[in-house]
């Protein structure tokens, strides 16, 4: 059976301390194995084919409704964010299969406008609310038929990908770095684009030490984390490179996610989400069927998160629109 070769190889080539398909923790429901596939790569799989990681494409990344084309959006994150975990996944020797499952599941919890929107749940709501949790409860409750039931490897690198987290496997820690990683750099790009900075305003220590453009500012994160992990039980930058990562991290902190031109649109897309939140508390019979159905199991509140939270810019926009804007008269 070619799954079992599959695993084989992983148990010959992989490191040590890679987490292997076969030795996974399993699945809240057990399901048969693939003839062809690895677990990790049903998961892989599972998660590229679920609703919420298309409409990643219309969600927010940094900007609001970006004009131009080229600016990322969730999904074109999610992708740099994969591919720089499988890069430094496969030069570790680490589980690649694993490393792109978690890579493309980890944001499928955010919410329309990005942090903004994020922010607002986390207010409004009487539990609060998390990207990453909301990323898992997506894979878990919302997605597919009762959940997209995935391993418990890759729920445990989804739930942990952020700063704080704690993922249990060396495959999440190159997750977590690899968000870091593509976020920093991307957004410096976009935010250059934007004229919110320019590449003057960067701070020349750090560029010093990790490059002036783009491409030699991820080469020097990836070889520095690759250099710095082979053979440990821990995946990390150095602490040069990772000072001023994190200096760089700050500065963005700063000059672009709070208080800049590019959040001129915060207040309003806060306002937005803030009406349709209480709009739906008072009104929970409008819900779509299939968020009404949660309301008995988990009640009125989280359906209406699970709800807003799905939402893509565009579909919130829309909602808003049809409620709150009188439509005008037309006669043929
Ligand atoms: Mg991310």
């Amino acid at each position: 059976m070619i799954r079992e070769v599959l695993e084989e190889l992983e148990e010959r080539n992989l490191s040590p301390l890679a987490a292997k398909s076969r030795n996974s923790k399993g699945r809240m429901r057990p399901s048969d194995p693939c003839d062809i596939r690895t677990e990790f790569q049903r998961d892989r799989d599972r998660i590229l084919h679920c609703k919420s990681f298309r409409r990643l494409k219309h969600k927010t990344q940094v900007f609001i409704s970006p004009e131009g084309d080229h600016y990322r959006t969730r999904l074109t994150h999610t992708l740099e964010v994969s591919q720089i975990a499988r890069t430094i996944a496969r030069a570790l020797r680490l589980n690649e299969d694993l490393t792109e499952a978690m890579s493309l599941g980890h944001d499928l919890g955010h919410t329309p406008f990005g942090h903004t929107g994020e922010r607002l749940l986390n207010e409004i709501s009487s539990k609060g609310f998390q990207h990453n949790k909301h990323s898992l409860r997506v894979v878990d409750v919302l997605e597919g038929n009762n959940g997209l039931n995935l391993t418990w490897e890759v729920r445990d690198g989804i739930l942990n990908h952020t700063k704080s987290g704690k993922p249990s496997t060396l495959e999440g820690q190159v997750l977590s770095l690899s968000d870091r990683i593509a976020y920093i750099n991307h957004d410096i790009d976009d935010a250059i684009r934007a004229r919110i900075i320019s590449q003057e305003d960067l701070p020349r220590d750090c560029i010093e030490i990790l490059g002036k453009t783009h491409n030699e500012r991820i080469d020097t994160m990836v070889k520095d984390i690759i250099y710095n992990s082979a053979g440990k039980d821990r995946v990390a930058m150095s602490p040069l490179i990772g000072e001023a990562t994190e200096k760089l991290r700050n500065f963005m902190f700063q000059a672009v996610y709070i208080d800049s031109f590019a959040k001129a649109e915060e207040k309003k897309a806060m306002y937005v989400l803030e009406e349709l939140f209480k709009h739906l508390i008072r009104h929970p019979d409008t819900l779509p069927k299939e968020y009404r159905a949660y309301i008995c199991q988990y009640g009125e509140e989280q359906a209406v998160c699970d709800y807003i939270a799905g939402m893509t810019d565009r579909y919130a926009l829309r909602v808003f629109h049809e409620l709150f804007i009188p439509s005008s008269w037309s006669q043929i």
